[in-house]
């Protein structure tokens, strides 16, 4: 069985950079609820010698900030509803953000694992974020770089102990 992995975290940090990074084959979704699963990617794909079943949460980038909050609140609880490890993750260069602590609260609320991400830390950009991030809850992030490939193997060893 795939470990089921939700990437959750407000627009722009980087998720689907990450969940194209470890995605194999992606999965199409056929559901009869559209507005809800259309904000949803599934790929299944691995972490070294893990296989995962990926979660994309997404579709929120292009709303009205009415709209923004609670759309993100749903999809994010959604995913977490389903996946057995949520990724977290923040930009490392704008640091924590306004928008990060809701989502952080979203996840203390729930009883998944959560694997802090500070993504985006390619040339170690990422040391205010370290201590920064801390407040979310999480402990201290991982810095990776999804779009370099960077940090995957720390992800794979705080990955392994929930397959
Ligand atoms: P999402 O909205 O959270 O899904 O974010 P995306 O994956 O669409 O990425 C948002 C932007 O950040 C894109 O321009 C990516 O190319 C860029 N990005 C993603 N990962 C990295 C990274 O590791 N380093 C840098 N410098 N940019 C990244
Ligand atoms: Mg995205």
């Amino acid at each position: 069985m795939p470990l089921k992995i939700a990437i959750v975290g407000r627009p722009n940090v980087g998720k689907s950079t990450l969940f194209n990074r470890l995605a194999g084959k992606k999965l199409a979704i056929v559901d009869d609820q559209p507005g809800v699963t259309r904000d949803r990617r599934y790929a299944t794909g691995n972490l070294g010698d893990i296989p995962l079943l990926l979660i994309d949460t997404a579709g929120f980038e292009d709303l009205t900030d009415d709209s923004l909050e609670s759309r993100m609140r749903v999809q994010t609880e959604l995913a977490l509803d389903e996946c057995d490890v949520a990724f977290f993750v923040v930009d490392a260069r704008e640091g924590v953000t306004p928008l990060d602590r809701i989502f952080a609260a979203t996840l203390r609320r729930r009883d998944k694992p959560v694997i802090m991400i500070a993504n985006k830390a390619e040339g170690h950009q990422a040391a205010a974020t370290a201590e920064e991030a801390r407040v979310l809850g999480f402990g201290e992030p991982l810095h990776l770089s999804a779009e370099h490939g960077e940090g995957i193997s720390e992800l794979y060893e705080a990955t392994e102990k929930y397959r």
